[in-house]
């Protein structure tokens, strides 16, 4: 499994470099844009660890290119900027996770081995979570073997969770994929239909389905 590393903090270069390794990853460590983009030409990687700030360039630019061109893979962006807008802005342009500066080795460790699992399941058909089954090629939805009655929409918008869950996603990410529109088809929409679906499932006893992250957007737990 082959992680690309771009930091240009030498010190932490090592040091991810170094844990990495340990944990069984095959790493590559860049300090430069440009140097990151060579690294991706020339060879495949399952997952990126990405620095914001870096000499020549913001890390945000390389991420929007890398999308752009189709790669899917896992990216998690690391950096000091821990401002909300920045951190809705890297998950807007397809970042996976975000760890602010400092964080912990362990924690990087933990949400890379998730998101390489979670990538794993992407191409199934059959999505389960939390006692939530969704059937994509049949359209039906179970929720601790209860049949689940979703609209088209309803159905749509659960899906985008199950692909991702314990991902934070964006309002503005969702609406895309739900309403195929950037923008919020109208600011109390999306709140109407999360409100609809948190209803269906009875969690009382348990932490609720869905995380509201004010001011970014939705998480399924
Ligand atoms: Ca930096």
């Amino acid at each position: 499994m082959k992680i690309l590393v771009v930091e240009d903090q030498r010190r932490l270069a090592v040091m991810l470099k170094q844990g990495l390794s340990e944990a069984g990853y095959a790493v590559k460590c860049v300090a430069t844009c440009a140097a990151a983009r060579d690294a991706l030409c020339e060879a495949s990687c399952e997952a990126i660890v990405l620095d914001l700030g870096l000499p020549d360039g913001d890390g945000l630019d390389l991420l929007r290119q890398w999308r752009k061109n189709g790669f899917n893979e896992p990216v998690i962006i690391l950096s000091a900027r821990d401002a909300v807008q920045d951190r809705i802005k890297g998950l807007d342009l397809g970042a996976d996770d975000y760890l602010p500066k400092p964080f912990s080795l362990q924690e990087l460790l933990a949400r890379l081995r998730s998101l390489l699992r979670r990538q794993a399941n992407v191409k199934d058909t059959v999505l389960e979570h939390r006692g939530i089954r969704m059937d994509l090629v049949g359209r039906t939805t179970h929720f601790r073997g209860a049949p689940l009655d979703l609209t088209s929409r309803e159905f749509t918008l659960l899906e985008i969770f199950m692909q991702n869950p314990g991902r934070i996603l964006t309002r503005s990410l969702i609406c895309e994929k739900v309403w195929s529109s950037p923008y919020e088809v109208d600011a109390n929409l999306l709140d109407v239909y999360m409100s609809k679906l948190r209803a269906k499932f009875d969690t009382r006893d348990e932490k609720p389905m869905f995380k509201t992250v004010r001011g970014v957007g939705y998480q399924l737990q």
